[in-house]
């Protein structure tokens, strides 16, 4: 952790403006120190290379002395002289003549060497070169640094025009003092340099912090903009270049937010639409793979939208056998697709448009699934209801164009068998008013135009008058081998129940009528009145053929019926139980019917019904 802040750091601003500076002041300090020594060193080397020199006199005073040839007396001369003369900063002056011989020293403690051959190669050199010679050396023994100067000394001669040399002198000089001065300074100014480096620096950090901090903090800012936090805003600390960048970004911050906020609402006014929508959309990128689907489509196709969003809409929809993507895109008509299964029915009409950008790319495409389930029984339920009444007005009025040519050929004539085929002319004429009216009835019960006059009625005494009627016919019957009975289970309460007598009448009738038509053998036909709490049943019971299992949720269709043949043979229209349950619905009541084949038949009817107190109904008597 820590050497990665470090690496951090050292590729930071902060540390490259640090170091930049501090490289700037560390270059600026080297010129003017390197200038400044160079100068201090010549000045003070030209200085000391003034102080060392012999004055004329000297050298004058010398070269007689060398001139004379009385070599004892001009040494001890000599000697005088240089010993008078103050050697400061001198370390030795030698006077040579022009023999190399050594004449005299300075050095009090090296007087031996007087009147010896100078071994010195450059004085030799002076000597026979006959010019003046100086030098810098360096004694690497004592680490001096040493100021070498030979002179040549000329005698003045007594003629007064040629001059003559005579000796050099040699002066050998220590710089130790120039250079420990030098030193000094140097060292002062390596210190001084050092001092105004860490300060720089110190300096340089501070500055590179003020710069970077606003930088740190907008860096900050920018990665929470990024992860979609909006709430901070980044500190304005001047009005310079980086002030006006803290401005924007914390405009920038507030603009992202804005359209962020607005995209995010459209998004969602986009999801509540798709999942409201009752049909269902699906959307794929231009490979033809989902990436959107709602809630109805993934209802439709029964797959999740997890596992539906990433596959192909053409295994989605199961059409892949028979249309390509390609298909799809370029005729976009609707496609009729059928989902129907066991469980339930679906047929789906599926529209195709293309996602298309301005410049022509189709970047996908969008399917809209419609149920028209409904739509197609709808369809279907009317061209069988068409194909029906034909069927059904069809059958009679063949029947009768034969009765009525056999007539008009001449049976009317025949008095044994017109009375019977005017009556069969009769009989089916008055099935296909009968028909036609109860198509009518139906028609208008449709349309919502029937009248419904509603009363408030005693149940009891209504069904007990439906039933005393049946008894009467069925005492009239010509045929005693079949022997009904009609047997009456009734609440003893009395039940008042709101209805239209002469429709509920209706619908009475036509149960009872299938409960004596459809049990060919006679038996007990068991009618029984019971209350719930909010509802009067009433069931109706026959021991008659029964129907099938599979017919029991269909008696209630229009023309259905089990056996034709017979239903017609009885004067049946199939339209009796039809209109029963329309009659009931529109009571707000149900009709239902439980079976057993060959043991019979229970119709059930259930009636909304609010029990009464007797004396709220003696009040609203009173009332009335
Ligand atoms: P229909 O005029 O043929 O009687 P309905 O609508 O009254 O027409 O009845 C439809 C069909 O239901 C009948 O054709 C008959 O097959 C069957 N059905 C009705 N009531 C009974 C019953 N009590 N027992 C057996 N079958 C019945």
């Amino acid at each position: 952790m820590l050497r990665f802040k470090r690496k951090n750091f050292f590729k930071s601003i902060n540390f490259k403006i640090a170091l930049v500076f501090a490289l700037l002041l560390l270059i600026t300090l080297e010129i003017v120190g390197a200038v400044f020594v160079r100068q201090l060193e010549t000045n003070n080397v030209r200085q000391f290379k003034a102080s060392v020199e012999i004055p004329t006199y000297i050298d004058n005073s010398l070269a007689e002395q060398l001139a004379l040839n009385d070599t004892t007396k001009a040494n001890n001369q000599i000697k005088t002289i240089l010993s008078n003369y103050n050697t400061t900063n001198i370390d030795e002056i030698r006077v040579v003549d022009s023999k190399g011989t050594i004449r005299g020293t300075n050095d009090v403690n090296d007087q031996g060497v007087v009147g010896q051959k100078t071994t010195d190669r450059n004085i030799k050199n002076a000597i026979y070169n006959n010019r003046s010679y100086t030098k810098n050396t360096y004694d690497t023994q004592n680490n001096g640094r040493y100021y070498v100067s030979i002179v040549p000394l000329y005698s003045s001669s007594s003629t007064g025009n040629n001059s003559q040399l005579v000796g050099v002198l040699y002066v050998r000089a220590n710089m130790k003092s120039v250079y420990s001065n030098i030193n000094n300074i140097m060292a002062i100014f390596v210190l001084a340099s050092l001092i105004a480096m860490i300060l720089g620096l110190g300096i340089a950090i501070i500055i590179a912090r003020a710069i970077t901090r606003p930088i740190e903090e907008m860096k900050q800012q920018t990665q929470r903009i990024a992860r979609g936090d909006y709430a901070g805003q980044v500190q304005v600390y001047s009005d310079d270049e980086l002030g006006q960048l803290a401005k924007a970004i914390n405009n920038l911050s507030i603009r992202v937010e804005e359209s962020q906020e607005s995209t995010e609402a459209e998004r969602r006014r986009l999801d509540s639409v798709l999942s409201h929508m009752s049909d269902g959309v699906i959307a794929t990128d231009r490979r033809g793979n989902i990436t959107i689907i709602n809630e109805t489509a993934s209802n439709f196709v029964d797959v999740s939208a997890e596992n539906a969003i990433g596959n192909s809409i053409l295994d989605i929809l199961k059409i892949r056998d028979d249309y390509s993507l390609r298909d799809l895109i370029e005729n976009q008509d609707e496609l009729m697709l059928d989902f129907s299964s066991n469980e339930r029915d679906l047929i789906l009409n599926a529209y195709f448009s293309l996602i298309q950008r301005e410049s022509g790319f189709i970047s996908g495409l969008v399917c809209v699934l419609h149920d028209v389930t409904e739509q197609q029984k709808i369809d279907r339920d009317r061209k069988q209801f068409v194909s029906n009444v034909s069927h059904e007005l069809r059958t009679p009025l063949t029947s009768l164009r034969s009765y009525i040519e056999a007539l008009s050929d001449g049976a009317w004539k025949d008095p044994e068998v017109a009375p019977g085929f005017l009556k069969v002319t009769q009989e089916e004429t008055g099935r296909m008013i009968r028909m036609i009216n109860e198509l009518l009835s139906l028609s208008r019960m449709d349309s919502g135009t029937t009248r419904v006059d509603m009363e408030l009625v005693n149940m009891n005494e209504m069904f007990n008058y439906v039933l005393n009627r049946f008894d009467m016919i069925l005492k009239k019957d010509d045929n005693p081998s079949k022997y009904y009975t009609i047997k009456r289970e009734f609440t003893k309460r009395d039940l008042w129940v709101e209805i239209d007598t002469d429709k509920f009448t209706q619908v009475l009738d036509n149960i009872m009528n299938n409960a004596i038509k459809y049990s060919p053998d006679g038996g007990v036909v068991t009618c029984r009145l019971l209350e719930t709490h909010n509802q009067v049943i009433i069931s109706i019971s026959d021991q008659g053929l029964g129907i099938p299992r599979a017919d029991l949720n269909h008696v209630f269709d229009r023309f259905f019926r089990v056996d034709k043949a017979r239903s017609r043979a009885q004067g049946g229209t199939g339209l009796g139980l039809a209109i029963s349950k329309e009659v009931v619905q529109m009571l707000g009541g149900r009709i239902w019917v439980d079976s057993v084949e060959g043991q019979g038949s229970t119709f059930y009817i259930s009636l909304p019904y609010e029990p009464y107190e007797e004396e709220d109904l003696w009040d609203d008597d009173a009332q009335n």
